[in-house]
């Protein structure tokens, strides 16, 4: 076993040495620009780009001319909102979301406030799920989009996307989905989700760094958006600029990998997680998950070692990458809002973790990692003050603290 040890998947994952493949000759021999109508470069370009567009139409039941090219999710996700909100502003100004949305979701909303967009943030319930009709009782008539993301990145959560887009239709509101963490790991249909525009990301799904997709719907409704870039009328005028091919083949192929041994994948990396829990939770004492116990990426492990703090524990095993559930800002180590959104209290959030376990992770690097963090758990615990009070019986929030 080859250390470091990367349980990191959901920040990004390695690119697959046959997406690698794929995307070589787009470098070199087939550099065309795939808008050069004229000579074979431009065409040999263009039919990549074509392949690719078709493949990733296919694994969302989508059509290939709804795939709009951005350079990733976090572009996809300002697109969607920022361009809904400046086309339909006239209709309405409210948009809903959750409190648990990534931040490429939070962040252009934040901004759309201050030009006088109206947001409604859900709350989620304890495992990290959105209530359906919680969507249906936020809808006013000035309701313009609903933007629920499918599968949580910090819990892996589910949402109930299906039921929400049933809502949507209902009502008439358009529906998008920022489903990065969910297309490719798990089964996403637009149509039978009934979602009208959706986010996702190839370096997520073992493809490049630098390449996503946003899917538009063209009828029942034809969604229309204002482009965020001007240019030369790219993908359907909604996002100008040369594409870049070798990405774009790379995803396509990514996806193609995905479509193909999902149902083989899925079981193998549950399989892993389900391991890596049992290994943890039988290995010590006070650990607790985080997010929804079946309704969860099946890749997804996220866990509470109370006692413990996240950062420390860390870097108690930097031979392992993983994700704590504090983030650093600016000078305050700020716990995970999403977890603060799910009642995890202060104490709890602070000592989480999260694992990605991905297609390269392998049984033996699950194995070394329950050991490890039982070791550094134990090995913290030993030296914490807290954790002996609460041996010996004492509630601590009982505990009348000296103020300073
Ligand atoms: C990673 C991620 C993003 C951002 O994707 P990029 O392609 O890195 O911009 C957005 N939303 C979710 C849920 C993600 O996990």
């Amino acid at each position: 076993m080859k250390l470091p040890i990367y349980m990191d998947n959901h920040s990004t994952t390695p690119c697959d040495p046959r997406v690698v493949e794929a995307m070589l000759p787009y470098f070199t021999e087939k550099f065309g620009n795939s808008a050069s109508r004229n000579h074979s470069f431009g065409w040999e370009a263009e039919e990549g780009v074509d392949r690719a567009r078709k493949q990733i139409a296919k694994l969302i039941n989508a059509d290939s001319k709804e795939i709009v090219f951005t350079s990733g999710a976090t572009e996809s996700d300002n697109l969607a909102l920022k361009g809904v909100f400046e086309m339909y502003r006239e209709k309405g100004d409210h948009i809903i979301t959750s409190s648990t949305e990534h931040r490429a979701v939070l962040d252009p909303l934040k901004s759309l406030e201050k030009k006088g967009a109206n947001v409604t943030y859900l709350s989620v319930d304890k495992l990290g799920m959105v209530n359906p009709e919680d969507v249906r009782n936020a809808i006013t008539d000035k309701t313009i989009l609903i933007s629920i993301m499918l599968a949580n990145n910090e819990i892996g959560t589910i949402n109930p996307i299906k039921e929400i887009g049933k809502i949507a239709k209902e009502k008439g509101v358009l529906f998008h989905c920022d489903a990065t963490q969910g297309v490719g790991k798990i089964p996403v249909d637009v149509q039978d989700m009934g979602i009208d525009l959706m986010s996702f990301s190839a370096h997520k799904i073992y493809g490049p760094k630098g390449i996503g997709a946003l899917y538009v719907r063209r009828k029942a409704p034809r969604v229309r958006l204002v482009p965020m870039i001007d240019g030369g009328g790219h993908e359907r005028g909604m996002r100008s600029g040369t594409l870049p091919v070798p990405l774009i083949v790379g995803f396509g192929k990514a996806v193609e990998l995905c479509e193909q041994e999902m149902a083989e994948e899925t079981i193998r990396i549950k399989a892993l997680r389900d391991r890596l829990q049992e290994g943890i939770t039988s290995a010590m004492e006070e650990v607790y998950l985080n997010g929804h116990p079946t309704e969860r990426l099946p890749g997804n492990l996220n866990i509470s070692f109370a006692y413990v703090e996240g950062e420390a524990l860390l870097m108690g095993v930097k031979e392992i990458a993983l994700s704590s559930g504090s983030a650093c800002t600016s000078a305050t180590l700020e716990p995970s809002y999403v977890l603060r959104a799910l009642g995890v209290g202060s104490d709890l959030a602070h000592s989480s973790i999260r694992f990605g376990i991905g297609r390269f992770t392998t049984a033996e690097e699950v194995e070394y990692t329950i050991d490890r963090m039982a070791k550094a758990v134990n090995h913290l615990r030993e030296m914490s003050p807290l954790y002996e009070m609460a041996k010996e019986g004492i509630d601590l929030t009982t505990v009348q603290w000296a103020a300073h």
